[in-house]
């Protein structure tokens, strides 16, 4: 604004005007100030900038950091670029004069060839002159302050991070430690004795622990002590009932091996004859079963022999039946020294007696019977001076068959009773093998 159009503002006004920038030197240039006065006079006073420039070149912040100041039409009054002031550059093109000059204040981001580079500034208007007044930065520096910033919060961060462990240290300890000592205490002994829970009491070093956290661990001891009262009242009526039980448990045992004694002389007796002591006719009867089916399912020869004692009623006759009893018990031991430990011998009536040879064919059952034909007939009972001597009559038959077929445990046993009848018809105290009186 010219001094004229500024001095006919101040008049149609009436308020203290601003003259636009207007050079008074080479290298100065002055506002003016132009008031109306009541009785038609003016006063004006002039404004150095100089001091504005001086100002401005106080100012500064950052590395490159700075004020830029302009007139209301946007034309530097104080700028650190030397010639920009001195030429009065009109710095309008910048958007930020451009806010400036439409008296709105604030912050924008621009390119500017004063420094080179895009800058932030924050503007705004200086009321009654209409200057503005900016504050340019370069981005580059308010980019590593963001950097420097970043790096202190990271530190902050960190003391962060750590003063909140300490907090939740300080509340573990506080709440969280209590907590874990009743359930450390109530944990199941796994390795222990027994499974019952025994809580031990628990005691704390901090003294600083919460109120709840003293009520909760006294709560915990008290129902511990009574836990662990009960319990020993359990143990003890356990260890009661459990005497009781081992003692019942010798009885039983005992019973049972009474039992079994029991039932294995029952076994024997079944099966064994009481006067000679050898096998009975039921061991006979189911033995002959199982043999004959084994040899004949293996294909092994198996001989029966059947022995009667001739002329025992005339032994009976003689010397009565208690001698008798006695001649057959000696037989008994005769039969028992002469056949092999692989052969059995049975006694299976009155005076009759059996012997089942495994793995014995026709010719060695013969020598056998005829060695133990020869033993009896040897043998001299003696009995109160009564001495006789007694002969029989034997009957072998011998599978697998030579000549003849056998196919059950029945006609195999009628079989060596026919051989022995042979014997009998046949002198008596002879040895007869069913194979020689077949075919
Ligand atoms: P043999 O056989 O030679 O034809 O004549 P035996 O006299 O032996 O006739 P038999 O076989 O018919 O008679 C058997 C006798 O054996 C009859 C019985 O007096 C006697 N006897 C049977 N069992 C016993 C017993 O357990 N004890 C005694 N002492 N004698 C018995
Ligand atoms: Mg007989
Ligand atoms: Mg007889």
């Amino acid at each position: 604004m010219t001094l004229q159009k500024t001095i006919a503002e101040a008049k149609s006004t009436e308020k203290m005007v601003y003259s636009d920038l207007i050079r008074t030197g080479d290298d100065e240039t002055t506002f003016f100030i132009v008031k109306y006065l009541n009785d038609n006079k003016l006063a004006v006073a002039a404004l150095s900038t100089n001091y504005i420039k001086e100002a401005q070149k106080q100012i500064s912040f950052g590395r490159r950091g700075h004020v830029a100041i302009v007139d209301r039409t946007g034309r530097a009054i104080a700028h650190p670029v030397a010639g920009w002031v001195k030429n009065m550059k009109d710095m309008s093109f910048l958007p930020p004069v451009q806010k400036m000059k439409q008296g709105k204040t604030g912050v924008s981001r621009f390119y500017t060839p004063a420094m080179n580079g895009d800058v932030i500034a924050g503007y705004t208007v200086v009321s009654g002159t209409g200057w503005g007044v900016m504050v340019p930065q370069p981005f580059e520096e308010l980019e590593e302050h963001a950097r420097s910033y970043q790096n202190t919060a990271l530190v902050i961060i960190i003391i962060g991070i750590t003063v909140a462990g300490l907090i939740s240290w300080f509340f573990s300890v506080l709440l969280v430690g209590p907590i874990h000592s009743v359930v450390e205490a109530i944990k199941f002994d796994e390795d222990g004795e027994n499974k019952f829970i025994k809580p031990a009491e628990i005691t704390t070093s901090y003294n600083f622990i919460s109120k709840e956290a003293h009520e909760l661990i006294n709560s915990f001891n008290n129902m511990g002590s009574r836990l662990n009262a009960t319990t020993e009242k359990l143990y003890s009526k356990i260890d009661f009932a459990n005497k009781e039980v081992n003692a019942q448990n010798i009885k039983l045992k005992n019973q049972a091996s009474d039992l079994k004694a029991i039932n294995e002389e029952l076994e024997r007796l079944s099966t064994t004859d009481n006067l000679t002591g050898l096998f009975n006719r039921r061991l006979f009867d189911e033995t002959l079963d199982a043999e004959f089916s084994f040899s004949v399912r293996h294909k092994e020869f198996l001989s029966l022999v059947m022995l009667d004692i001739d002329e025992f009623k005339s032994v009976n006759d003689k010397y009565g039946h208690a001698y008798g009893d006695k001649v057959l018990i000696d037989i008994a031991d005769i039969l028992k020294e002469n056949i092999r430990t692989s052969d059995v011998a049975f006694r299976i009536g009155g005076e009759e007696f059996t012997i089942l040879c495994r793995k014995t064919d026709s010719e060695m059952s013969k020598r056998m019977v005829e060695n133990l034909r020869k033993s009896l007939e040897q043998h001299e009972f003696r009995f109160a001076d009564e001495v006789i001597t007694v002969t029989g009559s034997f009957g072998i038959i011998t599978v697998p068959g030579e000549g003849f077929i056998v196919d059950n445990a029945e006609s195999f046993f009628r079989g060596a009773d026919k051989a022995m009848y042979f014997s009998k018809h046949h002198g008596k105290n002879r040895v007869t093998h069913y194979s020689d009186i077949t075919g």
